[in-house]
């Protein structure tokens, strides 16, 4: 089978630079249905992407190659291809889109646009072996448990990361990346929940406030309590800058002034044991763990303005070192991949073989929580799909 260009992943960059590359395009994907992490994504109403989109929210050990291909597709473009694709959506909050309905529109819109497009969807099947030789690219695949051969000049890569293992989350990308030479920087969990010994937390589990959690970088947004540790969008967040055996920071009371609100009380209500005060500021719950944590005892009145001073810096900055992280099992993102460097910032094609391209996630930027990974994926897919279509070789 001869084409123009084979693009390995059908998930989110594959299905958008296949959509729009032009050509005779082999789209190709283990899974039975493509586009799965679109469909699970945001609660099932995909967070397709931030308004407020910007290189500064983007993990990268070059943080500037992101900045072309975001330029040049922005959040607004892909708002355009949904509205015009009558999907009905909303901003929830801090920039971030999604759809009225469902995630399935998306995913909808992709396959619909491939299918206009004349792309040939190859699903259910594996890849075995990537060759390149005067001819271009040859792709050994076993579809549906037969083999098959496809020959294309181009090749994209767009098999994402190794975050969810389950949904088929695989190296290949980054195998492939080492074969033709690239370098691929370290990979680890990203957007993931931190855990702690067994049973620290066990007793506010569910219990969810307004945080802000510091690793590095300040997030302010919810953070949740589990069995298993901290999670929760500020967690998240926080996640992708920690380092195992570092510490985090949590603010409970970001932008209160839990001295002046204890002080103010104390003459009023100082007959009241100093963890029941707490509830002022804090659900019941976890005013109690908080109690025993920090062996709070005696009344509100019993206290110098010191050691409420001292109450409040660890309200504040309560700091805790995670025992680890969910790790791949439910991590959003994979951070880390094909070395930037390699790259064509423009077109995202292999600098020592430029009909050799890697976009989405299995290159080495990535996002915050919020729709900066779809708007990502659809940035440097968009990248390489102008590049396929203008016969553009990506070379400097
Ligand atoms: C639960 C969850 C919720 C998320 N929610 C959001 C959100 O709301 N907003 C946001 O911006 N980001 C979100 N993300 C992140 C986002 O899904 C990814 O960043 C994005 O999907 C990356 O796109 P991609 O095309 O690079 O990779 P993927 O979408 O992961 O696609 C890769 C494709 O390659 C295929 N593949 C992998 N290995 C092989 C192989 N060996 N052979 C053949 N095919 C292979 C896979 O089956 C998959 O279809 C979420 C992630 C998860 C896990």
């Amino acid at each position: 089978m001869d084409f123009d260009t084979i693009i390995l992943g059908a998930g989110a960059a594959g299905l958008m630079c296949a959509a729009h590359a032009g050509g005779r395009v082999l789209l190709v994907d283990h899974a039975k249905r493509p586009g799965e992490k679109i469909r699970i994504s945001g609660g099932g109403r995909c967070n397709f992407t931030n308004t407020d989109t910007g290189p500064a929210n983007f993990l990268s050990d070059n943080p500037h190659f992101c900045k072309s291909a975001l330029a040049r597709y922005t959040p607004w473009d892909f708002v355009s291809l949904v509205s015009e694709h009558g999907i009905a959506w909303h901003e929830k909050t801090l920039g971030q889109l999604f759809c009225d309905d469902s995630a399935k529109q998306i995913v909808a819109m992709l396959t619909g646009l491939c299918e206009a497009a004349g792309v040939r969807l190859a699903l259910e099947t594996s890849v075995e072996r990537v060759d390149h030789g005067p001819e271009g690219f040859t792709v050994a695949l076993t579809e549906r448990g037969r083999p098959l051969s496809a020959r294309a000049p181009n090749l994209v890569v767009a098999t994402g990361g190794k975050s969810i293992p389950k949904m088929g989350a695989t190296g290949l990308g980054y195998d492939i990346a080492r074969q033709f030479g690239l370098a691929v920087t370290d990979t680890r969990p990203g957007l993931v929940p931190l855990t702690f010994p067994e049973g620290r937390f066990a007793g506010l589990s569910g219990l969810s406030l307004p945080a802000r959690v510091t690793t590095g970088h300040a997030f302010d947004e919810a953070l949740l309590f589990t069995h298993r540790g901290l999670s929760g969008p500020s967690i998240l967040q926080a996640s992708s800058y920690w380092r195992e055996g570092e510490e985090i920071e949590v603010n409970l009371l970001p932008g209160a002034a839990p001295f002046d609100t204890l002080r103010a009380a104390r003459p009023k209500v100082g007959r009241r044991s100093l963890v029941r005060s707490l509830d002022m500021l804090l659900p019941a719950r976890l005013s109690d763990h908080l109690g025993e944590a920090w062996g709070l005892s005696g009344n509100l009145a019993d206290q110098s303005d010191r050691a409420l001073q001292a109450l409040s810096d660890q309200l504040t900055a309560w700091r805790l070192t995670p025992s680890g992280s969910e790790g791949y099992r439910t991590a959003e993102v994979t951070l880390g991949g094909v070395a930037t460097y390699g790259l064509d910032s423009k077109t995202m094609a292999a600098k020592s073989l430029p009909q050799l391209y890697f976009i989405g996630e299995c290159v080495d930027v990535t996002g915050w929580l919020g729709g900066y990974n779809f708007q990502w994926a659809w940035a440097s897919a968009m990248a390489a799909a102008g590049a396929l279509r203008a016969g553009d070789t990506g070379a400097d």
